[in-house]
């Protein structure tokens, strides 16, 4: 059996991991969380990071921080993890779905224009006028790695006065390098990003997330509402309603051994991935590579099919024990998103019926990535 994504830990984690259970420090309280944020920090480059629960628990605090709420609308992309739309439902607000370019990441072309001709701008506020909603946000997601054309959604939504908050759930590690983000890390660029330590992702602490900003205030703001909102320790006084959003000590030290290697992971990744796109180039089959103006972390490999192949491959690839997995199915054709509103959705539907993503781990050997490159072969001939 070849899995998709699994962790691989072979550093420091067990030694730290040891170290709580042996101080007794296994639950929210405990060195290696502020060791973790401080660590993040430095490797992204953002000047606060704050750990939470989850990816999700980071989306959902991100929109809370930022006061989008019941009657908002928030632009998201149809094609990713279901979590994003999500995030925006938990706050009672509504995503507005867009679509993707050829990234899978959504386009900023198709969003200034759905903000152009769709809305109207008084200079301060965006309203929908389909809805007569207001437009408070855009959540860009840095789809399995490949960082999002920022530049002009930068633009777009500090033209149109709108929050930016990263899902780099699937990114951390991946950067820009030209352009006016040259040397930031994705996630960096807008006002809040998101990071996820799932299990699948390109580092774990088995399950976490991490929410990063360069706003002293809404980080403070962040740990306060994640931890349950506390004003007072002693006598229990809160004057909001909070989430108990903690990361453990023990989740974070898995983090922190994690973190040590992370440069690793992406370098193996990354020629990991070269090996893949060079066997599979020869049968003249394409995997989707990163843009010209960034650095990807290669957390998935994106080979291009054409269908009706893509059922039949998933098949054959399951019968041969590799797993293997098609894009999530689109947002907007997702039972709880029916009845949202989508734009332009013209290219989605193109690549969701021609991607598989292929086994990755940091921890598959050469021989593995040559079996499932024969398994393609083979299929390709029948
Ligand atoms: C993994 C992921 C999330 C959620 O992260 P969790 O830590 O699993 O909650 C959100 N968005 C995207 C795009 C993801 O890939």
């Amino acid at each position: 059996m070849i899995p998709l994504s699994i962790p691989f830990l072979s550093g420091n984690e067990l030694r730290y991991v040891s170290e709580c259970i042996e101080t007794g420090w296994v639950s929210t309280a405990g060195g290696f969380v502020a060791r973790f944020e401080e660590a993040v920090a430095a490797y992204s480059g953002a000047r606060r990071a704050v750990a939470v629960s989850s990816g999700t628990a980071a989306l959902h605090s991100a929109l809370v921080l930022l006061g989008i709420k019941a009657g908002d609308e928030v632009l998201v992309p149809t094609v990713t993890f279901i979590a994003t739309p999500n995030a925006v439902k938990y706050v009672g607000a509504e995503p507005v779905f867009t679509d993707c370019d050829d990234r899978l990441n959504m386009d900023p072309a198709k969003v200034r224009r759905f903000c152009e001709e769709e809305c109207s701008f008084d200079g301060k506020s965006l309203v929908n006028r389909r809805s007569g909603n207001n437009v408070r946000a855009v959540m860009p997601v840095h789809i399995f790695g490949h960082p999002v054309d920022m530049e002009p959604l930068m633009e777009t939504a500090e033209r149109y006065n709108l929050f930016v908050i990263e899902d780099a759930t699937e990114s951390l590690g991946s950067k820009y390098t030209s352009g006016r983000y040259s040397g930031r890390m994705t996630g960096t660029i807008g006002h809040v990003g998101c990071y996820s330590f799932n299990g699948n992702k390109i580092m774990t602490t088995g399950g976490g997330g991490m929410l990063v900003t360069d706003d002293e205030e809404l980080s403070s703001r962040a740990k306060y509402l994640t931890t349950q909102a506390k004003d007072d320790e002693v006598y229990s006084v809160h004057e909001e309603i909070g989430y108990n959003y903690r990361m453990t000590n023990v989740e974070a030290a898995v983090g922190v051994a994690q973190l040590e290697r992370l440069d690793e992971f992406i370098g193996i990744k990354r020629a990991n991935f070269e090996l893949y796109r060079t066997i599979l180039g020869k049968e003249g089959l394409s995997l989707l590579v990163e843009p010209s103006y960034g650095f990807s972390n290669y957390w998935f490999y994106s080979l291009v099919t054409e269908k009706p192949s893509r059922d039949e491959l998933l098949r054959t690839l399951a019968r041969e024990g590799i797993q293997a997995r098609p894009l999530w199915r689109l947002n907007h054709l997702q039972k709880p998103y029916l009845y949202n509103q989508s734009y332009s959705i013209e290219r989605a539907p193109y690549w969701y019926e021609r991607v598989i993503n292929l086994p990755c781990s940091v921890g598959i050997t050469e021989e593995e990535i040559r079996e499932v490159c024969g398994v393609i072969r083979e299929q390709g001939k029948s």
